[in-house]
């Protein structure tokens, strides 16, 4: 289409004419109605200051890979913690940190009588590990409170930040919170290379008082959690927003597998009871079984051969096994299935398998509430948005048990993450920030209903 240079003008004039409104008046708009208790202009997401902020905390503990290395408790973590106060200040937070080290900025409500929302999530990352795990939904949930405070939005539940301190090493911030952590576990050794008591002191915290970090079942209106999704299911369709369905449930075994060690050079094929043979084997099956049955996922991570030797038969091998999905008796049905062909694999060979439970964590669900707000939330803003569950662990869910918990994802392009190589496109760090915003701003009108 041909258009004239006059009505082109125009046509400019009149996309940008809410811009032109005169600054005073605009001010004076502002204040009539916050003295109203009303929000006169809509809050909006700054998203350029957004992946502005993620890429300058990526300089602190930043790798020349282009990855960071901010792992918690170390100089990194504390520096990027000193870093990101000042902007939970100017976002008009009060800030405070826990005696396990978490820091919580809130901003009180109209309605005092009422439980906070609660978003956030971390700073901390693992060795070698991305910029974007954990910073896209502090940072954004940052850029929530500033916009709520610049368009002078009142919400009537309390609204909290949280920065959960050392998720990477265990989500030992937000389960100190949920009170799934023991005293002994403060003597275990983190990977900076300190035991959780130094490391959480290191914070700030103060480890022989952390019942008073506790929160009760029932504290908070609701916990949404922004992250990247770290698998590639958006990604590879092409999806903006995960609607998150909750965390899988893991459950892991250590598998010893015995067979006889004996002359690789004396000993005939039909004589042998080769363990390593059974291994590869139950491998092969586990794989198989696994995709059969979908909906989970299923890994051998782990073999030592023993002895390891050229010239002699294994005579024994120590294995793992992990199973994960959302539903636990899918796990089940899939260990029951790998057992069962493992007997049949030990029978063929002379070896035998033994299986050892080593951990076991049930799922933990989003609460059907807050998918349908962050769905249709997203719907409303143009988002194309799929069903996911969340093969990772995340702070959400310590959160579960406490009140209402949901999570959002934006994708992870080529799955890719614990990595410098993770990536996320930075407009879709601004979707993600634009959805939390409105689920935010839905959940302060319409909570959950506490479970
Ligand atoms: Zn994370």
């Amino acid at each position: 289409m041909h258009i004239h240079r006059r009505q082109f003008a125009s046509t400019l004039l009149g996309a940008s004419a809410a811009m032109l409104v005169p600054r005073p008046l605009l001010a004076l708009s502002r204040h009539v109605s916050a003295t109203r208790g009303l929000s006169s202009v809509a809050p909006i997401i700054d998203g350029v200051r957004l992946n502005a902020r993620l890429a300058e905390l990526a300089t602190i503990g930043a790798r020349t890979d282009g990855g960071v290395d901010r792992v918690g408790y170390s100089d990194h973590d504390i520096a990027a913690r000193s870093w990101i106060e000042p902007l939970l200040q100017q976002a008009g937070l009060t800030v405070r940190r826990d005696t396990a080290g978490n820091i919580i900025a809130r901003r009180e409500g109209s309605d005092a009588s009422l439980k906070p929302l609660v978003i956030g999530s971390h700073i901390d990352s693992v060795p070698a590990g991305g910029r974007y795990d954990g910073t896209v939904g502090v940072l954004a949930s940052i850029e929530v409170a500033d916009a709520l405070r610049v368009s002078r939005t009142a919400l009537r539940h309390p609204l909290e930040v949280v920065i959960w301190m050392n998720e990477e090493g265990g989500l030992i911030g937000s389960r100190i919170v949920a009170g799934d952590f023991r005293e002994e576990d403060l003597n275990a050794k983190a990977v900076a290379g300190m035991t959780h008591r130094e490391g959480i002191t290191r914070l700030g915290g103060d480890p022989s008082r952390l019942d008073s970090a506790r929160w009760q079942p029932g504290r908070i209106a609701a916990y949404v959690e922004l992250h990247i999704e770290q698998g590639g299911s958006l990604d590879r369709d092409a999806l903006e927003i995960g609607v998150v369905e909750g965390i899988v449930g893991i459950y892991a075994w250590d598998v010893t597998i015995t067979g006889q060690q004996n002359h690789s050079g004396a000993t005939a094929m039909v004589d042998r009871k080769d363990a390593l043979l059974a291994a590869s084997r139950y491998v092969a099956a586990v794989d198989r079984i696994v995709r059969a049955e979908g909906q989970a996922v299923g890994t051998v991570g782990r073999l030592a051969v023993a002895p390891g030797a050229r010239n002699v038969i294994p005579g024994r091998v120590d294995a793992s096994l992990e199973l994960r999905s959302l539903d636990e008796t899918r796990i089940t049905r899939l260990f029951d299935a790998i057992q069962r062909e493992c007997t049949q694999i030990a029978e063929a060979n002379g070896t035998a398998f033994e299986f050892t439970l080593a951990q076991s964590r049930g799922p933990s669900m989003c609460v059907p509430a807050i998918r349908d707000v962050v769905r249709t939330q997203a719907r409303a803003l143009g988002r194309s948005t799929n069903d996911v569950p969340s093969g990772a662990g995340h702070d959400a869910q310590s959160m579960a048990p406490i009140g209402p918990m949901g999570m959002l994802f934006v994708p992870s392009v080529g799955g890719i993450s614990h990595s410098p190589w993770e990536f996320t496109q930075p407009a879709q760090v601004t979707h993600g920030a634009e959805v939390l915003l409105q689920t935010v701003l839905a959940l302060d009108a319409n909570p959950p209903a506490a479970s």
